[in-house]
């Protein structure tokens, strides 16, 4: 490669090779672009004099989606976000290799709160503009507490280089492939031009509220909003995300059966997590040790920030999202009617209708079946 090459055409190099390698969406942001958005919007927080970010929207294989939405098969769309989520991360990889050959410095961002290395991050404001976007964008406390703060937020990056918008979930939509996507993200010091915010025309979120009503849990606020203005842009509503942990029980299978009972995540487990979010912390200690007391579930993935053996058991609030509403009204149903999951003694999780759930609990022996739901036991 020419190494005299101007930085549109670098950018434009770049996100075309991204394009060919399959990714449904491409754009940059830039500092100025993102200012305003919380402290996780400032890319100096990983990177040192960095000026833009690329971003990057991948899509996930919709029959494997969909196999996983209707509780027929587990296994096929982990092993696919497993996949697709290193695809990103190597392709990140590689843009940052070609940024550094034409002399700029430049990282992946990883998708939670630490660097790739696992050093852990200062997550907290440590400049002015951290600060005053800490003042417009306040931390839930409990987000403080349990460290669910991203040193770099790919959701903010996506809507503001125009890979997507926000929906109503709080998820990023994308135009062809709804939330059903894998983000990637590469923080550099070149100054890449930004790629427009998406138009508000092309956001196809209706507010349907089916991402809320496939959630198990309350992690999606029913009365409160939240809106980013970043650059110029107010960027689209999205309904405030309550204490993590409610979400994080059920992405991890701790917890199972839907506040209504009638449905479940992927996780096996039936007890619910107390309304009082003080409360929430002791009461997922004891889903903790639930979990570690039951079979391991086959399969999973070690999570490569924290070497935690896990497993994807939720996902439904993104993976229901399709811009095609019938799409999206097939996976409510599917997620919604397809039965309630259940563990067998070799680990195995599979889902079927809630009587045959309940039958199969009832002749679970005692020790065992408190490991997944409450049950009263009769001390006579
Ligand atoms: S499921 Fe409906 S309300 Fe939720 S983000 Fe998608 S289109 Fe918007
Ligand atoms: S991943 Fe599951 S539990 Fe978490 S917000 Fe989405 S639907 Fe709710």
């Amino acid at each position: 490669m020419s190494d005299d090459l101007d930085l549109q055409t670098i950018r434009d190099r770049l996100l075309e090779s991204l394009t060919v390698s399959g990714c449904n969406a491409v754009g940059v942001c830039t500092q100025d672009g993102l200012e305003g958005g919380p402290p996780s919007t400032d890319l100096t927080r990983q990177l040192e004099g960095a000026q833009s970010a690329i971003v990057v929207s991948y899509p996930l294989d919709e029959h494997k989606v969909e196999l996983y939405m209707g509780k027929i098969d587990h296994e096929p769309y982990q092993l696919e976000y497993i996949k697709v989520n290193n695809i990103v991360q190597g392709l990140m990889g590689e843009a940052t290799n070609q940024l550094r050959k034409f002399g700029y410095e430049a990282e992946a961002v990883y998708a939670g709160n630490t660097p790739g290395d696992g050093t852990k991050a200062d997550v907290m404001p440590t400049n002015d503009r951290q600060r005053k976007a800490a003042e417009l964008n306040p931390a839930k406390a409990s987000d403080v507490m349990i460290g669910s703060i991203p040193l770099i937020s790919q959701r903010m990056l996506a809507a503001a280089s125009g890979v997507g918008f926000f929906g109503m979930s709080g998820n990023i939509l994308t135009e062809t492939h709804g939330a059903a996507i894998v983000l990637g993200a590469c923080v550099t010091t070149a100054e890449l031009p930004a790629t427009p915010v998406l138009s508000q025309d092309v956001n196809y979120c209706d507010e349907c509220n089916w991402c809320g009503q496939v959630c198990p849990t309350s992690f999606m606020s029913e009365t409160d909003f939240t809106t980013v203005k970043m650059g110029e842009h107010d960027h689209h509503k999205y309904t405030t995300r309550e204490h993590h942990l409610r979400c994080a029980s059920h992405m991890t299978g701790m917890a199972g059966l839907s506040k209504n009972g009638k449905f479940s995540s992927w996780g096996p487990g039936r007890k619910h997590l107390p309304e009082d979010d003080d409360q929430v912390l002791p009461a997922l200690m004891q889903l903790v040790g639930d979990t570690a007391k039951r079979p391991v579930v086959p399969g999973g993935f070690y999570d490569p920030q924290n070497g935690n053996k896990m497993n994807i058991m939720c996902s439904a609030c993104n993976l229901v999202c399709h811009p095609e509403k019938k799409v999206r009204a097939k996976r409510l149903k599917m997620w919604t009617q397809g039965g309630v999951t259940i563990q067998r003694e070799d680990g195995r999780v599979e889902a079927m209708p809630l009587d045959e759930a309940r039958a199969y609990l009832d002749a679970m022996p005692i020790e065992r079946r408190v490991l997944y739901e409450d049950v009263e036991i009769d001390p006579a």
